[in-house]
């Protein structure tokens, strides 16, 4: 399956996709950017206003990340 996340290694912490996403899906943890996967409607809004397109990114999981997980990410998990 496919989850919506955010780049670590992208990301500068600006939070301009939490101000953008209209259903508070998006988490700001220990400065990392967190996409509550329930929550997401993949409206796009948060893709639109990122600067550096980290938040324009989608993996493949066999399992759903939460965003306590999330927070804790340096780079992508591999699998
Ligand atoms: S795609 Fe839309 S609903 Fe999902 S996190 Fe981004 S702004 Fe929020
Ligand atoms: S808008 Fe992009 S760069 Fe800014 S906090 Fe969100 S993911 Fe990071």
């Amino acid at each position: 399956m496919r989850q919506h996340v955010t780049d670590p290694e992208m990301c500068i912490q600006c939070s301009a996709c939490e101000m953008a996403c209209p259903v508070k899906a998006i988490e700001c943890i220990l400065g990392r950017y967190c996409i509550d996967h329930d929550l997401c409607k993949d409206c796009g809004k948060c893709i639109r206003d990122c600067p550096t397109g980290a938040v324009d990114c989608f993996i493949e999981v066999k399992r759903i990340y939460d965003q306590e997980e999330q927070s804790t990410w340096t780079v992508l998990p591999s699998e």
